[in-house]
């Protein structure tokens, strides 16, 4: 007994699709309903008023130009070459 012949390896085990094991309804089970998964609401922007102003010593200095239509407390939304009015739509043209 000096050469033993290697055993040959064994064949992999047949692929066989094992059917996931459906869980038995048991009888007389409360119908649920499938809870809905309920959207994570996005934080609703508020407008951050106190951006718009400036305390210097106890003067207020408005950092916005304010709505000509809507008046005090409406300031023009900066934008590349204009400014608007979120509330009118009023639109300031600064550069032709
Ligand atoms: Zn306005």
């Amino acid at each position: 007994m000096s050469k033993q012949q290697p055993a040959p390896a064994p064949p992999p085990p047949a692929k066989t699709p094992t059917p996931a094991p459906a869980a038995p309804a048991p009888a007389g089970a409360e119908e649920k309903k499938p809870e809905k998964k309920e959207k994570p609401k996005a934080p609703k922007r508020r407008i951050q008023v106190w951006k718009l102003y400036k305390l210097e010593g106890d003067k207020v200095t408005r950092l916005r130009r304010e709505c000509p239509r809507c008046g005090r407390g409406y300031f023009m939304a900066e934008h590349k070459n204009r400014l608007s009015c979120g509330n009118c739509g009023y639109t300031m043209y600064t550069k032709s």
